[in-house]
């Protein structure tokens, strides 16, 4: 962890502390981890006496990560999608902004210019590939970590306030960023280090209740998803040749199951559990674009597939992309062939290797 050093972890408290307004920001269609980690970090900024903060948020988060936003702080996010000239005016007011759990502006849709533009100093807490180092004036940046939420609670542990007890940490962060950890490891699936199980169990000594979290992660599902679900493995499931799987939800079947966002999360995870799979892809018409998610299993770069051929990046093996409609493909029936032709490509590569 070679960005987690005495003397950045001094400039972090030094740029919280001298700062008069603070915005804390993060990724388009906000995940469990973003969320985690800008909840998380905004309880904290309490802790330093920083009460004139806000998060910003290119667009809503899904509904089953509501019980991390309380009263207070729903009442200081502020959301692009929905109240664009606040969110907007936010991040033109603050001397101080934190970005979580991205790499780069684009990452934050319609907030990249004015991320751009804005001369306030910059944070940067992200766990992804190749960070855009120079557009901060603070970097932390790993890659062997499970999460931006781990990340997070790595360096609050360092700083004077927390001085390494978890138990300084104010209870709501805590929850958070467990909350984000769990999310991004798929339940401790994925992407797990010694340091993540140290994470979980020094705030399950704090009090974090680890079952009351799984409770409102994984048990309040709407009955839709479930039988999407059933009609994507029995008949929306495609593995080719090559060992990659791959689904593809147009506007019809979404609307069809009434979905909504998050009700497909962990989708893309379910065809890893085939042996002949080795990468899967979860693709979901979205206006003129198709969102695609990425998943591989060891030797399979998701990162490569998806930069090499769906617009995107991510982490090795999880990553996501979009294909522009009529750029790519002229419609989303042209989106299997699509698969089908570039991951072939890639897979060969990968095989060659
Ligand atoms: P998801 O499939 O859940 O949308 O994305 C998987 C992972 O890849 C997440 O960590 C997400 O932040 C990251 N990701 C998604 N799209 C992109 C992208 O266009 N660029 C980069 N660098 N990361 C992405
Ligand atoms: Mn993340």
């Amino acid at each position: 962890m070679q960005d987690i050093n005495t003397n950045n972890i001094h400039t972090l408290t030094a740029l919280i502390s001298k700062a008069r307004k603070i915005t804390i920001v993060s990724h388009m269609k906000p995940d469990g981890d973003a969320i985690g980690s800008c909840v998380g970090m905004y309880h904290f900024l309490d802790v330093c006496g920083k009460t004139d903060r806000c998060i910003v948020l290119p667009h809503r988060a899904p509904a089953y990560l509501d019980f991390l936003i309380d009263k207070e702080t729903a009442l200081n996010t502020f959301i692009h999608e929905d109240k664009p000239r606040q969110a907007e005016a936010a991040i033109r007011d603050s001397d101080l902004i934190i970005c979580l759990d991205f790499n780069a502006f684009h990452r934050t849709d319609r907030l990249e210019n004015l991320l751009d533009e804005s001369k306030a100093d910059k944070i940067l807490i992200d766990h992804h590939l190749n960070p855009d180092r120079t557009k901060f004036t603070l970097s932390f940046s790993e890659t062997e970590i499970s999460s931006a939420s781990e990340l997070t609670y790595q360096l609050l542990m360092r700083t004077p306030q927390i001085n390494g007890d978890a138990g300084k940490l104010p209870q709501r962060t805590s929850i958070a960023l467990m909350t984000g950890m769990t999310t991004d490891t798929n339940n401790f699936a994925n992407s797990v280090f010694p340091s993540t199980l140290r994470m979980a169990a020094d705030l399950m000594e704090t009090g974090v209740d680890r079952g009351a979290i799984l409770a409102e992660l994984y048990n309040q599902y709407r009955e839709t998803r479930m039988r999407l679900m059933g009609h994507v493995l029995k008949d929306l499931m495609v593995i080719t040749p090559d060992g990659v799987a791959y689904i593809i939800l147009d506007s019809e079947v979404l609307k069809k199951y009434y979905i909504e966002e998050g009700d497909t999360e962990g989708f893309v995870n379910l065809p890893l559990s085939i042996a002949k799979v080795k990468m899967s892809l979860l693709l979901k018409e979205d206006g003129d674009k198709i969102r695609v998610s990425i998943r591989s299993k060891k030797g399979i770069s998701a990162n490569k597939c998806s930069q090499l051929h769906f617009n995107g990046g991510g982490h090795e093996n999880a990553a996501g992309g979009r294909l522009y409609m009529p750029k790519d493909v002229s419609d989303i029936k042209e989106a299997a062939q699509y698969i089908e032709n570039h991951t072939h490509i890639f897979m060969t590569q990968e095989n060659e290797k």
